[in-house]
């Protein structure tokens, strides 16, 4: 199985399409540091969640295609066991659906064995202590389709709490704050910050998937996507 020790990413003149003949992504090299965060930003369209469908294995590169991988820490993810990589890559996806089941259960299956006192830490640093309670069965509220209907902004917190109980070496999130108001969005980012920066001994690699510059302003690198290459990439300062 995989050993991600300190969470390198390397993506090596990657090629991929969903459909034979258009190429999302074309020849398209990058390295993310480890510990580092790291933005990707471009026009919609422009496959920066592609980026992340390859790095977490939801789509694969053609093996076809020589010399194109995605690497972590030296290790082509295709090698890799599928399991190992879920459990070392913790992803936010732009739409994060939630099982119709409660709230707990929903959190919790990120990390079936955390406690009750990690999951209420991460309800508060996630700041879904207001809501839950608000509701009559508190953190038991079915959510979901035939549940309640969570807000956007609720559901992308969910998402958020769920990928920081993974506590993985590496975690995307694609959007993850996009619908949140100003103020709480600061609120996460500040609370982001200090647990990517927490994990014992090591720091934790990120790729931020992001429009709003005020989420990207502090990453080490921002990487420009433009018709499916890295059209630049520096310091916030820089471009
Ligand atoms: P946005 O900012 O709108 O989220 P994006 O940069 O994340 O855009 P991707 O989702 O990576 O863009 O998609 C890149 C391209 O790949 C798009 O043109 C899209 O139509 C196409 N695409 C995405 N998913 C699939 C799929 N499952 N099958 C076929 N084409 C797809
Ligand atoms: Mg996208």
């Amino acid at each position: 199985p995989i050993k991600i020790n300190d969470g390198e990413i390397k993506f090596n003149n990657v090629t991929f399409s969903y459909t034979e003949g258009r190429k999302i992504l074309d020849n398209c090299s990058f390295t993310i540091p480890a510990g580092q965060k790291v933005a990707i930003v471009g026009p919609s369209g422009s496959g920066k969640s592609t980026i992340l469908r390859l790095l977490f294995r939801f789509y694969d590169i053609d093996p076809k295609i020589k010399n194109s991988s995605v690497l972590i820490d030296g290790q082509d993810v295709r090698d890799v066991d599928l399991d190992s990589l879920r459990r070392e890559v913790a992803v936010v996806p732009q739409d994060t659906p939630l099982f119709n089941s409660s709230l707990l259960e929903n959190l919790r299956y990120a990390k079936p064995s955390a406690s009750d006192d990690e999951i209420n830490d991460i309800i508060y640093q996630v700041k879904l202590d207001t809501l839950i309670k608000s509701l009559p069965e508190g953190v038991h509220t079915i959510v979901g389709e035939r549940g309640l209907m969570i807000s956007g902004g609720e559901k992308q917190r969910v998402a958020i709490a769920r990928a920081v109980l993974k506590n993985s070496a590496i975690i995307g999130l694609d959007e993850a704050t996009s619908a949140l108001d100003t103020h709480t969005e600061q609120q996460i980012l500040n609370t982001l910050k200090d647990v990517l920066g927490s994990r014992t001994g090591k720091k934790t690699t990120s790729i931020w998937v992001a429009h709003r510059l005020r989420t990207i302003v502090d990453a080490d690198k921002i990487i420009v996507l433009r018709e499916g290459k890295v059209a630049e990439e520096g310091t916030h300062r820089e471009l």
